[in-house]
């Protein structure tokens, strides 16, 4: 589904991301662990385009993104983003912040957006909210009204970086179980997590980032249970 060669990313002098080669397969749940700083974000930014990669190649379906013809818009539909902070809009209500996007890309009839946007926000247990306005709901109930409006233009991926990281620890298992749920509806998936007990249950795969690449790829048992790298080992180590 998304390939990836020779990705490389710097901020001025900063080499942040270099010469990274992997491929992301239909249906795979992929969590990011490593280091803080070691370029988690930027590597999940530079596949959405948020970022631009400063040299490489990323495709998708066969398209490569980063083309002067590729259609963007239409790229970054086929991805949904779900951040740490929840970007919810303040003054629009919670159906609303959820109609947005697909009234205005898709071009959805209102009706539909918003039969769809209930739906969405039923799935993640917020059906009674709709009318709410953000500041009305915990952090907790933000970030599933924000993976709801990620659902609600229908991507093919779903990003999340530090979905949880933001949250009291009461509010963050109510978050997982909305991501779990997702995992289970056969969605594809990356996560940058430090939930690593949940990295280890819901991945098909674990990215260890260090040394500006994926210095570790396997499944979380290998990653978790046995990792082949001295650098995997140490934050293993360190982290259980
Ligand atoms: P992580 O998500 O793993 O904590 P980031 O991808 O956020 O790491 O950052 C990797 C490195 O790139 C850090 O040194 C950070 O300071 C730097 N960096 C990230 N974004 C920018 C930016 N927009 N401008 C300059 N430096 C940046
Ligand atoms: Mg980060």
């Amino acid at each position: 589904m998304i390939q990836i060669n020779n990705l490389s990313k710097s901020f001025g002098d900063l080499r942040v991301l270099e010469n990274i080669s992997t491929e992301i397969k239909k249906g795979e749940v992929i969590s990011i662990i490593g280091p803080s700083g070691c370029g988690k974000s930027t590597f999940m930014r530079c596949i959405n385009l948020m970022e631009k990669p400063t040299a490489g190649e990323i495709t998708i379906d066969g398209q490569n993104i980063l083309a002067k013809k590729a259609d963007v818009c239409r790229l970054r539909q086929k991805m949904g983003m779900v951040f740490q902070s929840f970007n919810l809009f303040s003054h629009l209500m919670i159906i609303e912040n959820i109609m947005l996007a697909p009234l205005s890309l898709l071009k959805l009839p209102r009706q539909q957006a918003y039969e769809e946007g209930l739906r969405f926000l039923e799935m993640v247990g917020l059906g009674a909210k709709a009318m709410a306005f953000p500041d009305e709901l915990s952090g907790g109930q933000k970030q599933r009204a924000a993976i709801a409006r990620t659902l609600a233009m229908k991507p093919e991926i779903v990003l999340l970086d530090e979905p949880t990281s933001a949250l009291d620890p009461t509010m963050v298992s109510e978050v997982l179980a909305v991501i779990r749920k997702l995992v289970a509806s056969g969605m594809t998936m990356m996560i940058v997590t430090h939930e690593m007990k949940f990295a280890r249950d819901v991945s098909s795969r674990v990215f260890y980032m260090d040394d500006k690449g994926i210095y570790e790829d396997g499944t979380p048992t290998q990653i978790f249970d046995a990792p082949q790298k001295p650098k995997t080992r140490a934050f293993i180590k360190k982290i259980s």
